[in-house]
């Protein structure tokens, strides 16, 4: 933990200073435009990918980047989810995905994952974005099915839909590939390089 306490330290002693202004202003309320459902990977860095500040996006990370459907049990992000929309009307919504995706990688091989039961049964989330990628898919394709999957399951809780109908929320799903740092972009349909 060393570390991370050296971080805190360097964080108040070099960061904190040319930043009162701004953390000031956000004491007492946030206003964040973008709900942003990434993985809880130590690779994936929501605020360092879109170079955002605090306030700037709300986040929720699990294993797998997962959005539990409406009639799941136990479904904690769907508050976070529901305060975002409801409370702080969030513009968009993104699911990020990424390369190398631990959790995909065990939906597409769930033998491995007896000793893990929590995860196996969180990645049956996952599981419905496997099912019309045919024998072997790559690790790639299950990761861009499963961010359109969780993009369908968003869709599944009534405030969505209706937000999206009546005030225009968008649903959006991204690729981040940690080798290269590159991003992909869906709004449903096939992924496209968002270039530099
Ligand atoms: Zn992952």
């Amino acid at each position: 933990m060393g570390r991370l306490t050296e971080g805190i330290q360097k964080f108040q002693a070099e960061v904190v200073p040319g930043r009162r202004e701004q953390l000031a202003a956000l004491a007492s309320s946030q206003d964040p435009k973008v709900l942003i459902v990434a993985c809880a990977d130590s690779r994936v860095d929501p605020s360092l990918i879109t170079q955002t500040d605090p306030g700037d996006i709300f986040v929720i990370r699990n294993a797998g980047n997962v959005v539990p459907p409406a009639d799941a049990a136990n479904n904690g992000s769907a508050a976070s989810i529901e305060f975002a929309v409801k409370a702080l009307n969030v513009e968009e919504i993104i699911v990020c995905g990424h390369s190398d995706c631990g959790a995909v990688k065990g939906a597409l091989a769930p033998e491995g994952l007896t000793s893990l039961p929590h995860v196996a049964a969180w990645l049956e989330h996952v599981t419905p974005a496997l099912s019309g990628l045919g024998e072997g898919p790559s690790v790639d394709a299950a990761v861009e099915a499963n961010v359109l999957q969780q993009i369908e399951h968003l869709r599944s809780f009534d405030f969505i839909r209706d937000a999206v109908e009546n005030r225009g929320l968008v649903l959006s799903g991204w690729v981040y590939d940690v080798g290269t740092g590159a991003v992909r972009v869906s709004d449903g349909g096939d992924f496209t390089p968002i270039s530099a």
